[in-house]
């Protein structure tokens, strides 16, 4: 997700499918935190194992965990839903928040990727990642906002060689490694980092089309 102020390059949004990431007037990358949810994440990992415990205690004694459970598995069951169902929350008005945040800085246009969805949520760490970032709870958000306020969300092919053709000479990149977090142009020697890159391109995209 890629936004422009109309002074070109005064501010850059980008936010990519694993964090929501944003570069400043200088550059400098920072990253969209939400401190809650690593609190939570740890406390919901504790809960889960102390449950497998007791269950693997009943298994011990010969009991079957659907018959004969305790109170105490109920109540720690309950515990469970409730840390999931409190950080879906958190994580829902998280990118809303984000979205807003987009918005707010009244970009002149929006450029969004159209994203492989299929292909991404066969891939695990992906779909994991995608599924905690509400990624697309946040591209709906987002241009439902957009839509509102009157701005243009533009739509690029997500054939768009948004991270292999150079921003700066349109030279097309041949090997690129997606590990690499420098992009190095073989054509004019421009380098940046890979992610800005990929928006800078994105920014400079003619074929798209409009949402909004
Ligand atoms: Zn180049």
């Amino acid at each position: 997700m890629k936004h422009y102020k109309p002074k070109e390059f005064a501010e850059m949004l980008h936010v990519s499918v694993k964090t929501l990431q944003r570069w400043d007037n200088e550059g400098v990358l920072k990253a969209y935190r939400n401190p809650k949810v690593r609190k939570l994440k740890k406390k919901l990992k504790r809960e889960q194992r102390s449950l497998s415990r007791k269950y693997e205690n009943l298994k011990k004694r010969g009991e079957k965990p659907a018959t004969k459970r305790g109170a105490n598995i109920d109540k720690n069951i309950f515990r469970v839903q409730k840390l999931h169902a409190r950080l879906a929350n958190i994580r829902l008005e998280y990118v809303k928040f984000v979205a807003n945040e987009v918005v707010r800085t009244k970009p002149r246009y929006v450029v969004i990727e159209n994203l492989n969805v299929k292909g991404m949520m066969k891939n695990r760490h992906l779909s994991k990642a995608m599924a905690e970032q509400c990624f697309y709870t946040f591209q709906t958000w987002l241009i439902h906002k957009c839509k509102k306020y009157g701005m243009e969300v533009r739509q690029v092919s997500r054939f768009y060689p948004s991270s292999k053709m150079c921003s700066r000479c349109g030279h097309m990149k041949k090997d690129l490694q997606l590990s690499d977090p420098i992009y190095v142009c073989d054509g004019c020697g421009h380098t940046m980092d890979r992610d800005l890159h990929a928006a800078t391109s994105l920014l400079r995209a003619t074929d798209y089309i409009v949402l909004t």
